[in-house]
C-alpha cells in the first residue's frame, strides 16, 4: 500500500516540558488505515474525532506517539514535500494576483525553488493549464478579493496541485460554501483528479460529498479516533449529481450516517 498507518496513537501535549496532569489529549488511538497509490479516499466522523490529526500524521507534521506511519514504503519521520494541501478558508495572499498565488509553492518547495528561473515558462504553462481546468482562465490577473468564495477555492485547488504532489490533502475544503457552489466544486475536483491523478485524502462532514467523490470512505470513531468502518464506493465515473438521487447512493449515505450516529451516541 502507498500509505499505511499501523496501530497509531497520537497524544497531543506529550513530551513537551512541564505540564499539569491531565493536559494530554489522546486524539487518535490504535488507528490503522491503508490507502492505495492514486486512490481517492474520504475520511468522515464526529467532530473532534481526529480526522485532521490523521492528515497531519500522514504529512509528517505530527509524530505518532505509538505505531508506524509509512508513505511509499518509508517511515514518515519529517514533513513530506510531496504533499499538497487545501483547507476550508482559501488563505490566498491578498497582495498577489491569482496566477502568482497559484505559483507560490514553486517559490517555497524544493527542488522547484532552486529551478524557478529556469522553469519559469514551464511553470507558467502549468499554472495556466490548471486555472483553465477549473474554469478560471480569464481570472489569472485578478486579485483574490475580486473573486467569489467558490472561485477562490478553485484557485486554492490549483495552488495545492502546482508542484505536482503525489498526495493531495483536503480538509473540509468546501465547508464554507453554499450548497450549489459546493456541489459544482465536486465536479471540478473530480475533473481535476482525472487530469492530474494523485492520491487524494478528503476530510469532510458532508456524507454526500464523501460518497460522490471517493473510491473508499473511512468512518472514524469518536475521539480518540480510529477507523471503524471502510466502505468502497463503486459507482461509475465520472459521477453526476443526478446519480446522487439513485437508491444505491442514498443507501450508502444512510449507512455512513448510521455508523457516525452510533459513534456519537456511544
Ligand atoms: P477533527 O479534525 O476530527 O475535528 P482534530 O484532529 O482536529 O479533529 O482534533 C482531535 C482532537 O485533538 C480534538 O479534541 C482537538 O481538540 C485535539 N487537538 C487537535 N490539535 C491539537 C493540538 N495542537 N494540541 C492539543 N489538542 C489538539
Amino acid at each position: 500500500m502507498f500509505i499505511e498507518l499501523t496501530d497509531v496513537d497520537l497524544i497531543y501535549g506529550s513530551g513537551k516540558g512541564k505540564r499539569k496532569l491531565g493536559d494530554d489529549t489522546l486524539a487518535v488511538r490504535s488507528a490503522s488505515l491503508s490507502i492505495a497509490d492514486g486512490e481517492f479516499v474520504a475520511i468522515v466522523g464526529p467532530s473532534g474525532c481526529g480526522k485532521s490529526t490523521l492528515l497531519k500524521l500522514i504529512a509528517g507534521l505530527a509524530k505518532p506517539s505509538r505505531g508506524v506511519v509509512r508513505v511509499g514504503g518509508e517511515d514518515v519521520v519529517h514533513p513530506l514535500k510531496t504533499v499538497g494541501m487545501a483547507f476550508q478558508n482559501a488563505t490566498l495572499l491578498p497582495w498577489r494576483n491569482i496566477r502568482d498565488n497559484v505559483m507560490l509553492p514553486l517559490e517555497i518547495v524544493e527542488p522547484h525553488r532552486s529551478r524557478q528561473k529556469l522553469d519559469r515558462d514551464k511553470n507558467l504553462e502549468r499554472a495556466n493549464g490548471l486555472l483553465a481546468k477549473v474554469g478560471l482562465s480569464g481570472f489569472a490577473d485578478k486579485m483574490p478579493w475580486q473573486l467569489s468564495g467558490g472561485m477562490q477555492q478553485r484557485a486554492q485547488l490549483c495552488r495545492a496541485l502546482i508542484h505536482e504532489p503525489s498526495i493531495l490533502m483536503l480538509d473540509e475544503p468546501f465547508a464554507a460554501l453554499d450548497a450549489f457552489t459546493r456541489e459544482e466544486l465536486w465536479g471540478v475536483l473530480q475533473e481535476l483528479w482525472s487530469f492530474r491523478k494523485c492520491t487524494i485524502i478528503l476530510v469532510t462532514h458532508e456524507l454526500r460529498e464523501a460518497a460522490f467523490l471517493a473510491d473508499t470512505v473511512h468512518v472514524m470513531s469518536a475521539r480518540p479516533g480510529r477507523v471503524v468502518r471502510s466502505r468502497s464506493v463503486d459507482f461509475p465515473r465520472p459521477r453526476t449529481l443526478a446519480a446522487t438521487f439513485e437508491p444505491r447512493f442514498v443507501e450508502l449515505v444512510h449507512d455512513l450516517r448510521h455508523h457516525i450516529h452510533l459513534e456519537t451516541a456511544a
